[in-house]
């Protein structure tokens, strides 16, 4: 897991027990310093989620087995105002961001639980997609898709049966 920060070190090691809980796969946080600047869109204040995405897939691709970058920044995609995070499905990278899991910028206060929480769920639900995992309609799955953030309050952060299975034959 990569963290384009600042992040602190407690947050990141959180994420990183629940992932390794979650798929059992050795997680290893490494801080990034990428220049955010050609990703950025100027007309949406907003940074390009596909073009970052490609860049990590493209220096990355033989390092690890699977790779997530945590970012602060507000993400978009061309066909949405925003997405959370993103992962290209089966393949070995994936983003996300924290940005819009703040209760802040819906004019709610700080909860630094509920956003590790929803970081949590948000970062093994990309790394389900980089697994080859489809979204999932059991209302509790991590897989299942998420619009809003209240959408990743209400499912937990774990795999529901099938989708462990589907993940687990993967593994074969
Ligand atoms: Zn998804
Ligand atoms: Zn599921």
């Amino acid at each position: 897991m990569l963290s384009n920060g600042p992040f602190e070190k407690e947050f990141l090691r959180r994420i990183a027990l629940a992932v390794e809980s979650e798929f059992r796969y050795q997680v290893s946080t490494e801080e990034c310093h990428l220049d955010l600047n050609p990703y950025y869109n100027p007309a949406r204040r907003q940074y390009d989620g596909n073009k970052l995405l490609h860049h990590l897939y493209g220096c990355t691709q033989n390092k690890y087995d699977r790779l997530i970058c945590l970012f602060r920044i507000d993400l978009y995609i061309p066909i949405l105002t925003y997405i959370f995070g993103q992962a290209v499905l089966g393949e070995k990278t994936a983003i996300a961001s924290i940005y819009r899991l703040r209760n802040e910028l819906y004019g709610l206060s700080k909860d630094e639980y509920l956003l590790l929480s929803r970081a949590i769920k948000e970062v093994i639900h990309e790394l389900g997609h980089t697994f080859g995992l489809l979204h999932c309609h059991v209302p509790s799955c991590v897989m299942r898709s998420s619009t809003y953030v209240e959408d990743i309050d209400q499912k937990s952060s774990s795999l529901c049966n099938r989708c462990r299975t589907l993940f687990e034959e993967g593994q074969k």
